[in-house]
């Protein structure tokens, strides 16, 4: 069956206005719709080649189903195929966030967050996906969620019931008692954990186990204290070295690669000697942290853009008072920490923590990196080739390469001469179906 959204983009299409384009093309793919066209043949203007960290120009990109089959310049076009004009615009890989919290409501913070079912999570988590597609990330890594309201989303995804980019998972953080993961927020009469509490070596590992049984992907835990969470602090180190080395042992030989939120610098060290794969925050990294990570290959993720929404918005947020504490000290220590890690060369893997403020914003994170120092093309490898390597699905995503899913989006105009474009993405196409058109 030819669908609506399939068969309108399928001649050249030529919009009248860009804002009926997008009315058009904003509506959402049906289940029948997700299987995308035979051939297309997308004619890119510029394309960025993102292990080249370089854009060349007048390029064709032949996909077969759901994948690249050929890129280079004047390709012929076989008989029947559909053709996306993109002559003017700046065509890259479908961008990647290794840190979203998809299935949170932003918002719904502190005690207003006790009202919240996991059905529900799971429902705002089809629209967070939809809304992240749209704005050009076809891939996400989800670090944390309850009841496994990602597993659910990931799946409802993959089977096309619902919108959403890629995902890899982690179910519920794993974190010590009364730790950033925990809930906090209740009396002890409540005696009440969060479900990914775990507390000991043998605890550690059975909590891996438990998560990789219903779903994980990938494994997530606080090695310190965090920002919004109750009663912890970011300043100090949560696991012991011993749990930590464990919990990543476990997960690596199950197969898991494990995803650590630390903010203190002897956390980051304990963190990355037990061999974890990203440092998710990292705000307070000191010289030695950084040396460590470098040797060790570790990527940091260090989710700045919404530190800046934070300090533009906290007026108007009605933040607990302590989340406001804490937001005043990360803030300073971030820009002068995350961007001497970006200086001394850390490998840069971009995530948003998306969740903690609205979905939807995650090309800000484009911005931010490079406020923070990093060029407009380390930022972008960071959004695409390294996100992959970190995912471990090089193989897959991340380049306009052939074999690799046809996830690709376009901007109107040049972004490593306006970064902020990034943020504007006018097309999306995930494994070969367009799910936002042409500018
Ligand atoms: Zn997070």
């Amino acid at each position: 069956m030819k669908s609506v959204l399939r068969s309108a983009f399928s001649a050249k299409v030529t919009c009248v206005t860009a804002l009926l384009c997008f009315a058009f093309f904003a509506i959402p793919a049906a289940p029948q719709d997700s299987a995308p066209a035979e051939v297309t043949v997308i004619h890119a203007g510029k394309l960025f080649d993102a292990h080249a960290g370089r854009m060349i120009e007048n390029q064709d990109i032949l996909i077969r189903g759901e994948k690249i089959e050929k890129v280079g310049p004047n390709l012929a076009v076989p008989a029947g195929a559909h053709e996306v004009d993109l002559r003017k615009a700046t065509v890259l890989p479908g961008f990647i966030d290794v840190h979203t919290h998809l299935t949170s409501k932003a918002g719904a913070a502190g005690y207003n967050s006790l009202g919240v079912s996991i059905p529900r999570h799971a429902l705002a988590g089809a629209r967070n996906a939809r809304v992240t597609l749209l704005a050009g990330f076809t891939t996400v890594r989800n670090v944390g969620a309850e009841g496994y309201a990602d597993v659910a989303l990931r799946d409802a995804i993959d089977e096309g019931d619902v919108s959403g980019p890629r995902m890899q998972v982690s179910g519920p953080i794993i974190t010590i008692t009364g730790g950033h993961g925990d809930n906090n927020l209740l009396p002890f009469e409540f005696h009440y954990n969060a479900e990914g509490v775990a507390d000991g070596v043998p605890a550690v590992m059975a909590k891996v186990r438990e998560n990789i049984k219903y779903g994980a992907d990938v494994i997530k835990f606080t090695a310190s204290g965090g920002t919004f969470s109750k009663g912890d602090s970011p300043l100090f180190e949560q696991y012991s070295p011993e749990e930590m080395q464990a919990l990543v042992a476990e997960a690596h030989r199950l197969g898991r690669k494990v995803a650590t939120h630390a903010h203190s610098a002897q956390s980051i060290k304990d963190a990355v000697r037990a061999g974890v794969d990203s440092v998710e925050h990292g705000i307070f990294m000191d010289e030695e942290c950084i040396q460590l990570m470098k040797q060790h290959g570790t990527y940091l993720s260090a989710t700045t853009y919404p530190l800046f929404w934070y300090e533009k918005n906290e007026d108007s947020l009605h933040l607990p008072p302590w989340v406001i504490e804490k937001v005043a000290m990360i803030i300073p220590a971030a820009k002068v920490n995350v961007a001497r890690a970006y200086k001394e060369g850390v490998k840069v893997a971009l995530g948003t923590d998306a969740g903690v403020y609205p979905h939807g914003l995650n090309g800000g994170e484009f911005w931010s990196m490079v406020q923070l120092g990093l060029t407009p093309v380390q930022s972008l490898q960071a959004g695409t080739v390294n996100a992959a390597d970190l995912m471990g699905w090089s193989d897959k995503i991340g380049a306009i390469e052939p074999g690799k899913y046809a996830d690709i989006v376009a901007v109107n105009g040049d972004p490593l001469s306006d970064i902020t474009l990034l943020q504007h993405v006018d097309f999306v196409m995930k494994g070969g179906v367009v799910y936002k058109g042409n500018q």
